[in-house]
C-alpha cells in the first residue's frame, strides 16, 4: 500500500513494520510494528519513508437534510433509537457510534398511533436528519423513507416486501408483518 491510497485508522491498528517504514507523527513503534496512536487518515509519505496517521474528527458529520441508513436500536413508546451508520452518498462509513431518534409524530405524514406496528429492533431505517443540534432527530415522512430491510420476529431472517399487501413477508415462518416500508424496499443494496 502506498500513493495517494486512503485509508481509516483507529488507535492501536497495526499500520505497517518498522523494515518497510519509520514511525511517522500519530503512530508509535513497538518489537517491529508501527501502530496507529490516533484515529486518522494513514499515509505512506514515499519521500521520508514516514507511515503517519492524520488526525480526523472521529464523528462522521451528519448534516440537516442528510439521508441516513442506520438500524434501529432501541423502540420507546413515542420514539425510535436509531443507530446511524451510513450518510447516503457519502462514501465513507459511520465509524462512531452515532444515533439519532425519530420520534413517532415524525414517522410519517400521517398520525401514527403506535410505534409496535413500524419498527422492530434491527430493521434497517432509511430516514432523513431534521435536526442535529442538540441531538439527531430523524424523520420517516415520506415514501422513500422507512425501513429497507425488515427482520422476521420470529426467526430474524430478512423479510420479502410484498407491494400488493403493503407488508412484510417471511418466507421462512409463512407470516405477514406491519412496518413503516420505504418504496424503495429491497432496492437498496445493504451490506448485511
Ligand atoms: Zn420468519
Amino acid at each position: 500500500m502506498s500513493g495517494n491510497e486512503e485509508k481509516l485508522v483507529f488507535p492501536g491498528d497495526k499500520v505497517g513494520t518498522s523494515e518497510e517504514w519509520m514511525a511517522g507523527e500519530g503512530t508509535f513503534e513497538d518489537k517491529g510494528n508501527i501502530y496507529a496512536a490516533q484515529f486518522g487518515r494513514l499515509i505512506f509519505d514515499e519521500d521520508s519513508l514516514e507511515a503517519k496517521v492524520d488526525a480526523v474528527n472521529p464523528i462522521v458529520e451528519v448534516k440537516e437534510g442528510d439521508v441516513i441508513y442506520g438500524s434501529v436500536f432501541m423502540r420507546k413508546e413515542a420514539m425510535v433509537v436509531i443507530m446511524i451508520e451510513k450518510i447516503e452518498g457519502v462514501s465513507r462509513d459511520v465509524k462512531e457510534d452515532v444515533e439519532g431518534t425519530l420520534h413517532i409524530s415524525e414517522v410519517s405524514e400521517d398520525y401514527t398511533d403506535s410505534l409496535e406496528d413500524e419498527f422492530l429492533v434491527g430493521d434497517i431505517v432509511r430516514a432523513k436528519v431534521t435536526e442535529t443540534e442538540p441531538a439527531i432527530k430523524l424523520s420517516t415522512a415520506g415514501k422513500t423513507f422507512g425501513v429497507v430491510r425488515g427482520y422476521c420476529p420470529e426467526c430474524r431472517k430478512a423479510m420479502k416486501f410484498e407491494r400488493k399487501r403493503d407488508k412484510l413477508y417471511c418466507e421462512n415462518c409463512e407470516l405477514r408483518s406491519d412496518r413503516k416500508i420505504s418504496r424503495v424496499y429491497s432496492k437498496i443494496k445493504l451490506k448485511r
